[in-house]
């Protein structure tokens, strides 16, 4: 029997009457070109190209393999390469492609073995062309699995094809080189995965312990990161120089009992009191630690930018929103997500952002489908809620929602314990970060920093002292680089809008009318402490009264 003496029609074996067309002992289908396209269409679109060209090559290969073990029991061949050439001339016959030149180089040597096949016309190419247009890669895939699987039966070791031309990429004609693993070398390599069944499954397990794996990288940084900054500003925790005082132990018991649970913590206290410290200690000492700490300040955005700040947003949903972004409720996923400021939100995405805690999944901005979403979610304000929530300002059912937990850090003139020890600590950061030698605050200089009320907080007290390293040209630090305010040894009226005195006049008022406070409103006493005749205090007075101050 030699290869061109085969005739379909008479291998092929129609069974009306069993509702089988047989091939030998095998059962035959005949399927549409078109739907195939269809087919190889969808799973392109749907797996990638990579999965698709895997399965269909996977496909080709069954099928080859299976009609060289059948061609070979069907008939005896004058010599084994009619056998080989009967391959692609089937090929031809199940209506696939006109096979063209067939070359074998090495027949008989399983390791020098070489073939070059070529066809035209294929319906691989056909429908490529016709559903996903010109390729820059040949796309005949399954032809090519057809001739690997055919050819490592005949050969009976493996054999691979490569497509180096193909119709599909404009070229004229396919051409496509075969030959044994082992004479491929690495040549072979970034094509042997379209041969290695691996199930979408293992694909996506793949990838996701590849996203994992980034993940874990990342957030590792940032955890060390973290825990420098936490070590820095905490110096350990409980028993470190935030929590000399009473208050400061009762917040971080507390924060370290909730640190376990998975609730939503509403952290209060005046601005500066150290909430986001509060919040990352919390994360730190969670189940969550390895995951990410994310920050966003709620009061800060416009709505729209907070919403897909929040909630990320899909190409196209807004104008340069040219690619897909992530939200931060996304980012949190198994972290920690603070929401800064949360008094500040606006109402709109109040009411998103309770949907998203309830149901914990979200929608991104100009998106169609849900995302599962799992941040343990932390709120802070200096503000008071639940006047906020009296006055219609902010959602009763999101502040239930987020105050599972309070957690009121007291303002740092209410914990006086704790002041000294965080002097030192940011003396000494400070002093390392700018290169200086300064090893000690002076006992003055101690007694100030303990007696000022502190309307800013930790944070005023860390910018003094940062402010007095910069100035100090000794080995300490003295009441000379203190701030006036801190000499003067009471705050300003309102720190919120603090501002120096316009004028010497100004100083002199101030100072004249803290004195009569002080002495109870006794003049003589008052006079005589400022070094002033009792009737120059008399005559500022007058003038006070017509001008009247500008608080
Ligand atoms: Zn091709």
């Amino acid at each position: 029997m030699r290869a061109d003496e085969l005739q379909l029609f008479e291998v092929l074996d129609s069974r009306p009457a069993e509702g089988v067309v047989a091939f030998h002992d095998r059962r035959m289908l005949l399927y549409d070109a078109y739907a195939m396209g269809i087919l190889r269409h969808e799973l392109v679109e749907t797996v990638g190209w990579k999965a698709a060209r895997g399965l269909l090559t996977r496909l080709g290969y069954a099928n080859g393999y299976r009609d060289a073990q059948t061609l070979k029991a069907l008939f005896h061949w004058d010599t084994p390469e009619e056998w080989y050439k009967a391959g692609p001339l089937f090929h031809a016959l199940e209506g696939k492609a006109l096979p063209g030149q067939v070359r074998f180089v090495g027949i008989g040597d399983a390791q020098t073995f070489e073939a070059e096949i070529r066809w035209t016309n294929c319906f691989e190419t056909e429908q490529h062309l016709h559903h996903l247009g010109t390729a820059t890669e040949p796309v005949c895939w399954t032809l090519t699995g057809y001739l690997s699987g055919y050819f490592t039966a005949c050969l009976d070791q493996e054999v691979y094809f490569v497509e180096t031309e193909c119709d599909a990429t404009g070229q004229r004609g396919c051409r496509a080189v075969g030959k044994p693993r082992s004479a491929w070398g690495k040549a072979l390599d970034r094509y042997l995965e379209f041969f290695k069944a691996a199930s979408v499954q293992d694909q996506i397990a793949g990838l996701e312990r590849a996203v994992r794996q980034h993940r874990q990288a990342a957030s590792h940084h940032r955890q060390e990161a973290a825990r420098w900054k936490s070590l820095a500003q905490h110096a350990g925790g409980p028993d470190g120089p935030m929590a000399k005082s009473g208050g400061m132990r009762e917040v971080l018991d507390l924060a370290q009992r909730v640190a376990a649970a998975d609730s939503t913590v509403l952290l209060t206290g005046e601005s500066g009191t150290g909430k986001e410290l509060v919040a990352r200690w919390i994360h730190a000492r969670s189940p969550r630690a390895k995951g990410p700490f994310v920050a966003v300040n709620c009061g800060a955005l416009p709505e729209p930018l907070l919403e897909s700040e929040l909630f990320g947003h899909v190409r196209g949903a807004f104008t340069g929103a040219v690619r897909d972004k992530r939200g931060l409720l996304e980012e949190a996923n198994h972290g920690t997500l603070l929401l800064d400021e949360i008094a500040d939100t606006p109402a709109p995405i109040q009411v998103k952002l309770l949907r998203a805690l309830q149901e914990r999944e979200i929608r991104r901005v100009g998106g169609t489908t849900t995302i599962r979403v799992d941040p343990r979610v932390l709120a802070a304000t200096n503000k008071n809620l639940e006047r906020a929530v009296a006055r219609r300002e902010f959602r009763r059912d999101l502040y239930y929602r987020l105050n599972v937990v309070n957690i009121d850090i007291p303002p740092l003139r209410d914990r006086r314990e704790d002041i000294v020890p965080l002097a030192r600590l940011f003396l000494e950061r400070n002093a390392r970060a700018q290169g200086k030698t300064i090893r000690a605050i002076s006992a003055e200089a101690l007694d100030l920093l303990t007696l000022y009320p502190w309307p800013g907080n930790v944070r005023e007290l860390e910018n003094v002292v940062e402010r007095a390293v910069v100035l100090a040209t000794r080995d300490r630090i003295t009441v000379a680089e203190l701030p006036p305010s801190l000499r003067a040894g009471q705050a300003p009226a309102d720190f919120g809008e603090m501002r120096m005195p316009q004028s010497l006049k100004e100083l002199e008022r101030r100072a004249i009318l803290a004195g009569l406070e002080r002495h109870q409103g006794n003049r003589s006493r008052t006079a005589r402490e400022l070094q002033i005749s009792p009737q120059t205090l008399w005559r500022k007075l007058k003038e006070y009264q017509a001008t009247p101050s500008g608080h």
